[in-house]
Parts: C-alpha cells; sequence; structure tokens
C-alpha cells in the first residue's frame, strides 16, 4: 500500500497550531486531545507528531522511540481518563481505522481512544 501523506489533513494543521485543539496530553512524539464529534464520554484522539498516513505506515517507517512514545501515550490517557482495563466498572476501546474498508476520513494516524460507557460489540453485523 502506498503512504502518500497529505499535509494539509486537518491533524496536520492541529500540529502546526493552525487549527486549535484540546489538548489531553503532549509527548515528544505524540498529541492527544478530545475528539470535535464524540462518540462516548471520553473520546480521545492520540496522534504522532511524525507524518504517517496509517497504523501500518507508521509500524513499518517509524523509529523505535516514537514507537515506544506513542504507546505510552495512548496508556497514559487511559490513566489520566480513569479508564482502567483492570476496574470492575472501567475498560475502554481503541481504534484505528486505515483506508476505505476502515472508514478512515482523516489521513493522519491516530488512535481512538473511547470510554465511560459499555461500548458494545466491536463491529456491527450487517
Ligand atoms: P476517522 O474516521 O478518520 O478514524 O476519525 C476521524 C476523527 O476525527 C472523527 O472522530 C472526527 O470527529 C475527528 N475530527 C475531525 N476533524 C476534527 C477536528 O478538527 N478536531 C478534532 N478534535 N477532531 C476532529
Amino acid at each position: 500500500m502506498a503512504h502518500d501523506y497529505d499535509d494539509q489533513n486537518i491533524f496536520a494543521k492541529i500540529l502546526r497550531g493552525e487549527i486549535p485543539n484540546d489538548t489531553v496530553l503532549e509527548t515528544e512524539h505524540c498529541l492527544a486531545f478530545n475528539d470535535i464529534s464524540p462518540q462516548a464520554p471520553v473520546h480521545v484522539l492520540v496522534i504522532p507528531k511524525g507524518a504517517y498516513v496509517s497504523y501500518d505506515h507508521f509500524a513499518a517507517e517509524a523509529s523505535d522511540a516514537e514507537i515506544a512514545d506513542f504507546t505510552r501515550a495512548i496508556g497514559e490517557v487511559c490513566r489520566i481518563k480513569d479508564l482502567s482495563g483492570a476496574d470492575a466498572a472501567g475498560g475502554f476501546r481503541v481504534i484505528s481505522n486505515a483506508g476505505p474498508h476502515g472508514s478512515q476520513e482523516v489521513p493522519h494516524l491516530h488512535m481512538h481512544v473511547l470510554g465511560g460507557r459499555p461500548l458494545g460489540r466491536l463491529l456491527d453485523r450487517e
């Protein structure tokens, strides 16, 4: 799959400070912010600062430091939002959509961190 990155996508503009965001966490290599159209009481997007289109692109080309930072940033968002999967009433879902089959709207890698209510099954059956 080609990974041509469009630097005019909305998250690239957020990273450049051209569009505001409601920041939850910033790390050396990542930014986490609240989704503008939340699908659950907690809906945070975690993005790498690097120009990666999708998870497979990131996994293939990001440095070990970027990958470690991204993974830990997602965990830190869970901690900040009190979503521990070990709690009887807690838990969360992490989703990354890619390409047309994944219904990806913004072509900059992002992890959706969702929680705060029971989230149902992973996929609707059609
Ligand atoms: P995708 O369908 O690409 O996985 O998800 C894109 C997500 O980005 C959607 O949940 C959408 O609500 C969110 N989004 C789109 N534009 C903006 C924006 O300008 N600011 C924020 N915070 N979220 C956005």
